[in-house]
């Protein structure tokens, strides 16, 4: 074990014990799960993609109250519509979100809800207060790369069940109202967030199976619609003047990912760690 790994692991065993994740710690074992994730799913390098996402969440990461973070925001070459975010800021979406995301707007809502995520550390208090176990046989599978057995794998789905927070309705409406407050102070309309998400629950009524992965981890009803909607609404109108809905830049983006060879099929295995 490497002197780097040695030390990521003894951070996350000090944080089970704890009972309380320090930042230092929450991006310690997100940058590592960080690593085993990039190892592991196809994620688009092509500059035009990879740079204009990274940008756009950057700039509405940096709104927040967690700018101090290192935040990174990387695209999964997946058709399956899927966002999620790591402990510590790192924020992965998927192309088949993306695909589905027609202007700027609506992709800036669901990257602002992923940062929503971790800026209210929702993941975090999760391990905080989950049962230790599971988190521990996911870490320590996780870190110590002793996944390559079928029962290892096993554990980490587990694991990865703790890790890759099932978010509960209330973290979701959190998410949501850190989303319209984060893309309003970046100039961007925060009716994009409603719009994807109608769009979404509208696919899953007509062709389900691209699109459960996001509904799993993601609880998303009518109802969050409308309290997303409620709160655009509650905003002093001045906020909402003059933002964006949209930008040249968005179209020329998403041309750029069309140009792409088309997305590998998922691994038997893979999708199921990440929720
Ligand atoms: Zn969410």
């Amino acid at each position: 074990m490497n002197p780097y790994r040695r030390s990521a692991l003894a951070v996350a065993i000090i944080a089970l014990f704890s009972c309380s994740v320090s930042q230092d710690q929450e991006v310690a074992i997100g940058r590592q799960n960080a690593e085993e994730i990039n190892a592991k799913l196809p994620i688009i390098r092509d500059a035009d993609v990879a740079d204009y996402v990274q940008q756009l969440g950057t700039a509405i990461a940096r709104t927040t109250s967690r700018a101090d973070l290192d935040w990174r925001f990387f695209v999964v070459d997946s058709k399956e519509v899927n966002a999620f975010a790591l402990p510590g800021g790192f924020v992965y979406v998927n192309r088949g979100l993306i695909e589905r995301a027609q202007q700027l707007d609506e992709l800036a809502g669901a990257i602002g809800h992923e940062i929503g995520h971790v800026v209210r550390r929702h993941s975090v208090q999760q391990m905080e207060k989950g049962t230790t176990a599971n988190v521990a046989v996911g870490l320590t599978c996780t870190l110590t790369r002793l996944c390559s057995s079928d029962v290892a794998r096993t554990a980490i789905q587990v694991g990865g069940a703790a890790l890759f927070a099932r978010y509960s309705r209330l973290d979701e409406a959190e998410a949501d109202s850190e989303a319209v407050i984060n893309v309003v102070k970046v100039g961007i309309n925060p009716d994009g967030i409603p719009v994807l998400f109608e769009r979404l629950i509208e696919e899953r009524r007509r062709s389900p199976a691209r699109i459960q992965a996001f509904f799993a981890s993601h609880p998303l009803e009518e109802d969050r619609i409308d309290a997303t909607r409620h709160e655009i609404a509650a905003l002093d109108p001045a906020m909402l003047r003059g933002l964006r809905r949209d930008e040249p830049g968005y179209a020329v983006f998403r041309a750029a990912l069309r140009a792409l060879p088309g997305s590998p099929e998922p691994v038997r295995g893979t999708q199921l760690e990440l929720h």
